[in-house]
């Protein structure tokens, strides 16, 4: 399958969160490098969007959503820093 950068999901974050997780720099849960959301691998499919580490395949993040609601999972990140505003 192939796969955009991670600023593929920006607009997904910004109308889910409120704001644009890929100009954050996080931590992977599965491999501890730090880096910025935008320089990861995004798959998007009629199932969902997924962001991968690019070092280690790990899921970092999926947005899945329905009719009714939007389901956010950032369990792959150990944490997130951005820049205030
Ligand atoms: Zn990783």
């Amino acid at each position: 399958m192939n796969h955009l950068d991670g600023n593929a999901l920006a607009g997904a974050f910004a109308e889910t969160l409120g704001f644009d997780i890929t100009a954050a720099t996080g931590r992977c849960a599965g491999c501890r490098r730090v880096f910025e959301l935008a320089n990861t691998r995004s798959f998007v499919t009629a199932m969902g969007k997924v962001m991968r580490c690019r070092h280690c395949d790990s899921v970092l993040a999926v947005i899945v959503s329905n009719r009714q609601e939007t389901l956010v999972n950032l369990s792959g990140l150990s944490y997130l820093t951005m820049p205030r505003p």
